[in-house]
């Protein structure tokens, strides 16, 4: 496994390397990232992995300075996973001095995470117009745990004639239904445990529309009295969208589904998570 650092021994790594399909990441790595690393890893033989802890999509009063970061920890766990590449670049290794460039997906990134995070996809979708810009993967792989970071990409891949296929896989949890999340680190024992309201709240809803429910009202409420009985929890936002545009619905067309989402700070950590409501 090679790892380099600047953008010229990227570029030299990488003439030995290709195709590459790339998995983008901020460290701090658990299975969700590996299930990531495995299916790229089983389609295209060749991966590279970034490590970069991205300081444009985090707002000014976000946990940019508190990230979790190990990456000694990280290297062994991609080099145990068969990983051909890491990129761990500095942040003047992205952001060369004078850089004034950024990448505005407009339409999705408005509502849900980036209504309460300004600034936070326009970060996300510059960093990953970097990364294919240095790597020149054929294929990325994202996870379905950000749906609205996958949607936002796979516009701008689309909008901006990227020559690269974004493939979205599923999010990995643990036992207990919580989403692995390199954030969930910040969670005491109480606060983990109080965490599994996310998943709660979302099969609440999910159960409602398999038993054929299909006023979204009805589903946001059954989740909010999921999240209403957990006093640690204190609710961002609770959605039910249309899974392309991401715009709220009353009437679930049973044709297309939608997308239930929640966004939920528990003690420290904002946490997120989804799940598809699938046609039927
Ligand atoms: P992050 O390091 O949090 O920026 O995540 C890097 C990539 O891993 C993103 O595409 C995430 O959506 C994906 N990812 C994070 N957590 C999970 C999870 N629990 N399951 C699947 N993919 C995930």
């Amino acid at each position: 496994m090679r790892i380099v650092t600047t953008r010229a021994e990227l570029a030299a790594a990488r003439a030995e390397a290709t195709p590459l399909a790339l998995v983008p990441t901020m460290g701090f790595l658990h299975e969700g990232h590996l299930s990531l690393v495995r299916r790229a890893k089983a389609d295209h033989g060749t991966v590279a992995v970034s490590v970069f802890v991205n300081p444009t999509q985090f707002g000014p009063s976000e946990d940019l300075s508190t990230y979790p970061r190990d990456l000694a920890r990280d290297l062994d766990l991609l080099a145990d996973a068969g990983v051909d590449l890491v990129w761990t670049p500095r942040v003047e290794d992205i952001y060369p001095g004078g850089f004034s460039t950024y990448v505005d997906v407009e339409g999705v990134t408005d509502v849900l995470e980036g209504a309460e995070r300004p600034g936070h996809f326009r970060g996300v979708a510059t960093v990953v117009n970097i990364l294919f810009n240095a790597v020149r993967p054929v294929a990325a792989y994202f996870g379905q745990k950000d749906a609205q970071q996958c949607v936002v990409l796979r516009k701008m891949v689309r909008d901006l004639a990227m020559d690269v296929d974004v493939v979205i896989c599923p999010t990995v949890r643990e036992a207990d239904g919580l989403a692995m999340s390199s954030r969930n680190a910040y969670l005491d024992e109480t606060h983990r445990a109080a965490a599994t309201v996310l998943i709660r709240a979302l099969r609440a809803a999910e159960s409602a529309w398999a038993a054929g429910e299909t006023d979204a009202d009805a589903l946001r409420s059954r989740m909010q009295t999921v999240l209403a009985a957990e006093p640690l929890a204190q609710v961002g936002y609770v959605s039910i969208a249309d899974t392309d545009d991401l715009r709220e619905i009353d009437a679930i067309d049973p044709a297309r589904g939608a997308l239930a989402s929640l966004a939920v700070r528990v003690g420290k950590p904002r946490l997120i998570d989804n799940l598809l409501l699938t046609p039927r």
